[in-house]
């Protein structure tokens, strides 16, 4: 415990974090340092304690996108999305295309659209849907391909109109982003009224959070995520700003799994994203799998949660 020194919290405004801090390395990508996490004692929320600035974070990111092609290509899922919904099932994988009701007439927005799987996959169903990105190599690519796809210059503002939007989704995003509140207005501005935002982060109340410690999602991918929510927590936050929660709920991609074993397993390893999964042998993954979603036919909280908000 340490009440010293830290930080307002950026979520509630609480003049200083009072509950468990870690002090932790980055696992993935192998920077060099050591960052502390400290837990808000009113909102709950877990953040990094100082913030770090843009500079810095800008420092940590240059090394981060790779180069890989993107590949408009529809998968044999978007062909059988039955089967798709059915592998996640066994897998976990938390993915949009699932549980978003998403049809054509509806203005859709991917806001950090990465790698454009789920984004050409809504497309090619007809869905009128756009992307925000950080990468300008990214949008000119997506663009270049016929997608409604902007660049993101700014964490201030969201490169869209006001009331443009039915529905507003972010996988994995919003743990990156270092003023919540005011990208909270920011998503309220977008959305029309009654419109539906759905959020994926890692949840705090996962039971394997306790399970792993430091080592959970891999150090809690430090110093990337910024914020660490639960389903409460991020509830309130976006009810600050006008949304009202619809329901929420989590799962343990069975890839999230092997990172928390990784992590546990190799603890000297800071490198996990930059080489191959040592657990990736398909045999590995279906036991995995399998264990993993005999465990949580008993475990409500899981790993990723999901939450679905609207906007009042
Ligand atoms: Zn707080």
């Amino acid at each position: 415990m340490n009440t010293s020194n830290s930080e307002p919290c950026l979520v509630c405004g609480a003049s200083a974090k009072n509950g468990l801090t870690y002090q932790l390395r980055d696992r993935r990508m192998g920077l060099a340092g050591e960052w502390r996490l400290a837990t808000c004692g009113a909102c709950g929320v877990i953040s990094m304690d100082p913030m770090p600035s843009d500079v810095q974070l800008g420092d940590y990111y240059s090394g981060y996108a790779g180069d890989v092609p993107l590949d408009f290509s529809l998968k044999a899922g978007s062909r059988w999305p039955w089967l798709r919904k059915l592998f996640h099932h066994l897998s976990g994988d938390v993915d949009p295309r699932d549980f978003i009701k998403a049809t054509t007439g509806l203005r859709v927005l991917d806001y950090g659209c990465g790698n454009v799987g789920y984004l050409a996959d809504f497309h090619a169903r007809g869905v009128d849907i756009a992307g925000a990105e950080l990468s300008a190599r990214v949008v000119d690519e997506c663009q270049q391909n016929g997608f409604d796809v902007r660049q993101v210059k700014s964490f201030s503002e969201i490169p869209f109109s006001d009331a443009e939007f039915d529905i507003v989704y972010l996988m994995q995003v919003f743990e990156h982003l270092r003023d919540p509140n005011l990208f909270m207005e920011e998503l309220s501005r977008i959305l029309k009224p009654k419109g539906l935002l759905y959020l994926a982060v890692p949840n705090t109340d996962s039971v394997w959070r306790g399970v792993f410690g430091r080592h959970w999602v891999s150090g809690w991918f430090t110093p990337f995520h910024l914020f660490h929510y639960s389903a409460p927590s991020l509830a309130r936050l976006a009810g600050r700003h006008g949304f009202a929660l619809i329901n929420s709920w989590s799962n343990t991609p069975e890839s999230w799994f092997r990172l928390n074993l990784e992590a546990r397993l190799f603890p000297s390893d800071n490198l996990l994203d930059r080489r191959s999964s040592r657990l990736a042998a398909t045999p590995i993954r279906i036991v995995l799998m399998c264990v993993l979603r005999l465990a949580e036919l008993f475990i409500r909280n899981r790993d990723c949660l999901v939450i679905k908000l609207q906007k009042q």
